[in-house]
């Protein structure tokens, strides 16, 4: 192959796949099985059948195109699986996700350009609804097929219209009477490693097109649900009002202060209030609170002393509050015999400056949650970050540069190629 042949397919996906989803402000709305989730996984089908890969959903609505070994007969196993996600937040950016999922048929087409026949079986994943923007649990596809995630735990989720999760995936033709944990699936598995775009800046800073992720901080959200009384905002005495807006605010101010304090992060970005009015005190206001830490006992410090602050200063409003856990994930470290494999593959190709200058391919953890994270308590999982200057995420400003782009496919295809170039183990 040559690069250059690579970077116009790079470039030829990247400009169909741009205009799904994205609003009139550049950002992307994308959420799980909308339309536009729902045009996304189409060109994603579409451009697997364009490669001749067999597409199949999963039983939890996961997308799965295979390339399959000369002669292969019978069920996939020892797969070198990669791919991420197509769904967005609310106005995210183009990279995450969709990244990873062009960069894995990217590195497909180099093999394939450079007559690479895979002697083990390659997938190219969509895992659904990653962003959990919808029904508010991230790695939903990946949890489901995992078993983090149960089927009746699934079907207990709503989005803001009332509409179920369980709903919204049988509209889209996903049969739902079979979901839960995949075994089946997982054991086609060898190794899932996932390509996404970094979310901060330490690849700036190192100098570097690319990192291999070491693991995911544990993270998690919270639901504060504040119920007051609404009341009229003119006439109503301030020392007759039930105001959930307070205890609210003293959560959000809390969060940054434990947030410093404990050396994590936290944040309110998510705010329902009820009814909404300018002249109204309002009768309920629910909040999401995402915190993060390097180690468990820091989110717990966190978490713990928002919900007391935000108690103690209910109390005094007279405002009931309830929290609640939603998609709560532990410390994750990736495999260290897949990690350790990408750094031998992709090392020496750094010794050629390509990828980092010093000759080995810089160790990054993360804050933000990956399918690869949910992933790795049931399958060997690593990831490569691809470098993005603007170090923003979740955001229309959220970039990485075309060439840092093709280095991070060249490196995935160089990965693909180590794991599927040598002769399977023989079953027992
Ligand atoms: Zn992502």
């Amino acid at each position: 192959m040559s690069a250059s042949d690579i970077g116009g397919t790079f470039d030829r996906l990247w400009s169909e796949l741009l205009p799904i989803g994205r609003t009139s402000a550049g950002g992307y709305r994308r959420f799980a099985w909308t339309d536009a989730d729902l045009y996304a996984r189409q060109w994603f089908l579409a451009a697997a059948a364009a490669r001749g890969l067999d597409v199949r959903t999963d039983r939890n609505g996961n997308l799965w195109a295979w390339w399959l070994p000369v002669g292969w007969s019978g069920e996939p196993r020892e797969a070198f699986v990669t791919g991420s996600h197509l769904d967005s937040v609310p106005d995210g950016g183009a990279f995450d996700g969709p990244l990873g999922v062009i960069s894995a048929l990217c590195a497909v087409d180099s093999l394939r350009d450079r007559g690479v026949q895979p002697l083990r079986p390659v997938a190219v994943v969509v895992f659904a609804d990653e962003e959990g923007a919808r029904f508010g649990v991230a790695c939903a596809g990946s949890r489901l097929l995992s078993g983090a995630l149960t089927p009746d735990a699934e079907r207990a989720l709503r989005d803001v219209d009332g509409v179920s999760l369980d709903e919204a995936m049988r509209r889209a033709g996903v049969d739902t009477a079979h979901l839960g944990r995949d075994d089946a699936m997982l054991r086609r598995v060898g190794v899932f490693v996932e390509l996404h775009i970094e979310q901060g800046q330490a690849l700036v800073d190192l100098d570097a097109s690319l990192g291999i992720g070491t693991g995911i901080w544990p993270h998690g959200r919270w639901r504060f649900s504040f119920e007051g009384e609404a009341n009229h905002a003119g006439t109503t005495r301030i020392t007759e009002r039930r105001d959930p807006m307070l205890p609210f605010a003293a959560a959000a101010i809390a969060a940054r202060i434990l947030a410093t304090k404990e050396g994590g992060v936290a944040t309110f970005g998510r705010v329902h209030v009820e009814p909404n009015g300018t002249n109204a005190i309002p009768s309920s206001v629910t909040a999401w609170l995402d915190a993060r830490g390097p180690d468990q006992a820091v989110v717990d410090a966190i978490v713990t002393g928002v919900s007391a602050n935000a108690h103690a200063r209910a109390v005094a409003e007279g405002v009931q509050l309830a929290v609640a856990a939603e998609s709560v994930s532990g410390a994750v470290e990736f495999s260290n015999a897949a990690s350790a494999r990408l750094h031998r593959v992709l090392d020496p190709v750094a010794g050629v400056g390509s990828v980092h200058p010093v000759g080995r391919v810089p160790d990054l953890g993360t804050g933000a949650g990956h399918d690869a994270g949910v992933l790795s308590s049931v399958l060997p999982t690593a990831m490569l970050f691809v470098r993005n200057p603007s170090g923003v995420s979740h955001s229309p400003a959220e970039f990485a540069d075309r060439a840092d782009c093709l280095v991070g496919i060249e490196a995935l295809a160089a990965v693909m190629a180590d794991w599927v170039g040598t002769a399977p183990v023989e079953a027992s």
